[in-house]
């Protein structure tokens, strides 16, 4: 073997995968099997006890399951990959080390909606808070950060509008406090951007969206880089002696992958929240044509966005691959082979008409999702952002007459001639 680093494209097929020692089977076999059988009682001790890698249980770890987490990680240049029942899980497993009672995280508003309620609301249930602020204005981010802070957190390509995240700027604050930068990288894919590279310690996922590719799949997944120092007085979880593992402390035990061994042998092992060995099956087949899917996803986008920005029943566009975009610069540096497919638009005729609009295309499915082969339209003002005030709707990029667009891998020329019979209707 030659000492070549394998391409994207190739990783995206093989990382983690090898031919099933018990069968040779060539594609990842689907391991339904809830528990492993020790080969005696010391094997089973050592297990236990952390000593020795294997398989216990599926609601810990599963050879599907590990073949992903596998993969994610060298996608992403981490240490290592946890993988979660869902998107949501993830951010709650990635948070949990970190946090307790009265410390809080510092995040961008422009998120998910889905991810502002869970700040804003259900994390204090846990004694959590957040404080959103806008990442653009990095005098805001510093000014937000205290003494109970314990991560900052933001979205690489944000929901809804596709705006980017200068990552390097807000990894350069994080390391000045001594904290990780989180970033939720569900938008871009490890194809389009790499937040690691740019100084993220913890990278989650929604596999839900373009890793599986087909809205199949609800899954999670955190990668850590590996390279935060969790001994520098603010992480007990990782640097204090754990009552529940006879006093073992995980930085000092397992180094670069502490937090990949916590999130295993504490995180899944208490809460639970664990993908099954299906739906790793489906997206580790997702993930085999990512950097194809992807390319399409955005040679499409530019497209339709082009098209919508010319359109005088169009008031703006928010597209990060449009010239127009003010964060069109920062796509050079942070995603350069695109923007992704996710962007919303505003109709000058506003509320009524947008919700008009969703009645009426045909080709585009109305869903609460993203990351499908399928283009999809929401009127997030109305459904994914419903819960939030008019204000955090516009700082979140879901204004009353805004429009959101995934846009999917069919004809690009059927997807504009759907959005141009329906803003017919719309605004008729
Ligand atoms: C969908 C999504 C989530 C939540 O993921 P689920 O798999 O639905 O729990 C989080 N962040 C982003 C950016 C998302 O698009």
């Amino acid at each position: 073997m030659s000492d070549r680093q394998p391409g994207f494209d190739t990783l995206q097929i093989h990382a983690g995968a090898r031919p099933d020692p018990a069968t040779g089977a060539r594609q990842v076999p689907i391991y339904q099997s809830t528990a492993f059988v020790f080969r005696d009682a010391d094997h089973a001790a050592a297990l236990f006890n952390l000593q020795e890698l294997g398989y216990i249980y599926s609601r810990l770890t599963n050879p599907t399951v590990a073949a992903l987490q596998e993969r994610m990680a060298t996608l992403e240049g981490g240490a290592g990959a946890v993988c979660c029942s869902s998107g949501h899980a993830a951010q709650i497993m990635a948070l949990f080390p970190l946090m307790g009672p009265g410390l809080n995280i510092v995040t961008s508003n422009r998120l998910y909606g889905g991810t502002v309620t869970q700040f804003s609301q259900t994390i204090k249930r846990f004694g959590w808070s957040a404080t959103f602020v806008d990442t653009d204005d990095l005098a805001a981010v510093e000014a937000a950060i205290d003494d109970n802070t314990r991560a900052i957190f933001c979205e690489s390509i944000a929901n809804p509008g596709g705006y980017i995240t200068d990552l390097d700027a807000l990894a350069a604050i994080a390391d000045r406090h001594g904290i990780p930068l989180i970033v939720d990288n569900t938008t871009a894919t490890p194809y389009l951007c790499r937040p690691i590279e740019h100084g993220a310690t913890l990278v989650v996922h929604s596999l839900t969206k373009y890793l599986t590719g087909n809205g199949t799949v609800t899954g999670g997944c955190i990668i850590d880089s590996g390279k935060f120092n969790w001994s520098n007085g603010k992480f007990p979880s990782f640097s204090e002696p754990e009552p529940a593992y006879h006093g073992l402390k995980f930085h000092e035990t397992f180094g670069h992958l502490a937090f990949t061994f916590h999130s295993i042998a504490i995180g899944l092992r208490d809460l639970g929240m664990t993908m099954n060995p299906q739906a790793a099956h489906y997206t580790l087949m997702g993930i085999e044509t990512l950097s194809l899917r992807m390319e399409r996803h955005c040679a499409n986008a530019i497209k339709v966005a082009e098209w919508l920005e010319k359109d005088p029943r169009v008031g703006s566009v928010t597209y990060a691959g449009l010239p127009s975009s003010p964060y069109h610069d920062r796509m050079a540096r942070i995603c350069p082979k695109g923007a992704s497919s996710l962007f919303t638009f505003s109709l000058k005729a506003g509320y009524e008409a947008c919700v008009k609009l969703i009645d009426s295309v045909n080709l585009l499915s109305h869903v609460a999702n993203l990351g499908d082969t399928r283009s999809l339209i929401i009127h997030s003002a109305s459904t994914t952002h419903r819960q939030l005030t008019e204000a955090q709707q516009i700082a979140a990029g879901a204004a009353p007459d805004v429009v959101r667009l995934s846009i999917g891998l069919e004809a690009p020329e059927d997807i504009i001639a759907d959005l141009d019979q329906a803003l017919a209707k719309a605004t008729a």
